[in-house]
């Protein structure tokens, strides 16, 4: 049974994030920044995250020659470009906006691993369609000694703009961000329907004593790959993705942010372990879901790069296994709009959310008023 206190002031809000992953954070605070005194809430159904925001890698990257390659066949130039600048400002708006200490941001560069020699005109050509944009060519080819890898690495293609963050402590800053904004967080508070009235939205939460009504002016929904339930015709395909982290070895001294196989597969280390991710390609159908789970076949392909590519001859112990789920569509941009009077959305971020998170919450609350 809810209290006079509770039924009259902590369940009206001005807005209510529906999602508290990094857009949902980055939504809340900058419309909380720009709306002194208006009230805010996040309404998020784990105890943490339960999307990508917590699950991710770190990888601080804004795309790579072999993915980039992908987008200029399918989109061409211009929009790649775009496309990367849009990544890009987004990291510098997260670093800007909690701080590099903060979020233990390390500009250590991200590197595509190469089986045969790479072709010195396709690391000018990317960098000859950055460099206007970003005032420096970010792409050159780098020995793959050093770091203990296979011999089948042959070199490396570095982009020195791209580092890694620690996921943790990047979530950890944002939480105390929007606290500090004076938005308010319900965490364990899953939004099972959301209804019009003529002043905003009535958002139900289902909650162990039962559902509970929050009142809203505006509800931005920030729920991901989550979003069919309340936005059934939107194109949304989940994809869940695996991470290992093994137990701390002196192999794992280099860092950086790695990635191979046109960056399905990646890895880095943190705290002298190395944190190794992706394979989705090796099973699409069985990681279009939205149910956390570890794929064992992919894991044991993971397993497998550990011990043929990238720490031959180490004994790697794995002592973490998760999952988290992302969101895709045929277009790489994100979905930012308005869905009526009261509710917008910001979803669909694919596997950079890192990179353009904050950006896609800034976009979102100037959607908002
Ligand atoms: C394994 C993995 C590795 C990744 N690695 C990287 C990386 O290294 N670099 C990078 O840039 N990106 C990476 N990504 C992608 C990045 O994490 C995402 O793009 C980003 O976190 C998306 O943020 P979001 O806020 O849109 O979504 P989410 O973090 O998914 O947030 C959505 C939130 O909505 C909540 N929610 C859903 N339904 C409801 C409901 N009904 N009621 C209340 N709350 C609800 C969920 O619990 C969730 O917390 C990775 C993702 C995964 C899964």
């Amino acid at each position: 049974m809810l209290s006079y206190w509770e039924k009259t002031t902590l369940r009206h809000f001005d807005l209510v994030v529906v999602g508290g992953g990094i857009v949902g954070h980055f939504t809340a605070l900058f419309y909380a920044q720009k709306n002194p005194g208006h009230r805010v809430a996040i309404l998020e159904r784990g105890l943490f995250p339960s999307g990508a925001s917590t699950k991710n890698a770190g990888f601080a990257c804004f795309g790579s020659i072999a993915e980039l390659e992908h987008d200029v066949a399918s989109i061409g130039e211009e929009a790649t470009a775009a496309l990367v600048m849009k990544r890009y400002n987004g990291l510098k708006l997260l670093r800007e906006t909690l701080g590099d200490e903060a979020i233990d941001y390390r500009e250590v560069g991200g590197y595509e691993m190469c089986f045969e020699p790479p072709k010195q005109e396709r690391i000018d050509f990317f960098n000859d369609l950055l460099e206007a944009h970003l005032g420096s060519r970010p792409y050159s080819v780098q020995p793959s000694e050093g770091y203990g890898f296979s011999t089948k690495v042959t070199h490396l293609i570095k982009n020195a703009l791209e580092g890694t963050v620690d996921t943790g402590k990047m979530m950890a800053a944002l939480q105390q961000k929007v606290a500090q904004a004076g938005v308010l967080t319900f965490t364990q508070s899953a939004v099972e329907k959301i209804e019009s009235t003529s002043e905003g939205k009535t958002v139900y939460i289902q909650t162990a004593d039962g559902s509970v009504a929050f009142f809203a002016r505006q509800v931005a929904l920030c729920t991901n790959a989550f979003s069919r339930k309340f936005l059934a015709e939107e194109e949304l395909e989940p994809g869940r993705g695996l991470v290992l982290v093994s137990k701390p070895h002196p192999a794992f001294h280099w860092e950086g942010s790695f990635h191979y196989h046109d960056g399905y597969n990646y890895f880095r280390t943190i705290d002298g372990r190395l944190l190794l991710g992706g394979g989705r390609h090796l099973d699409k159908p069985g990681e279009t879901t939205l149910v956390p789970g570890i794929n064992s076949a992919i894991e044991k392909a993971l397993k497998e790069d550990i011990a043929s590519l990238i720490a031959p001859g180490v004994a790697v112990e794995i002592d973490y296994l998760w999952s988290g789920v992302m969101a895709f569509g045929s277009s790489k941009q994100p979905v930012i709009k308005r869905i009526d009077d009261h509710m917008v959305a910001g979803i669909r971020l694919g596997g950079m959310g890192v990179a353009i998170g904050a950006r896609v919450g800034q976009d979102l609350a100037a959607l908002i008023g």
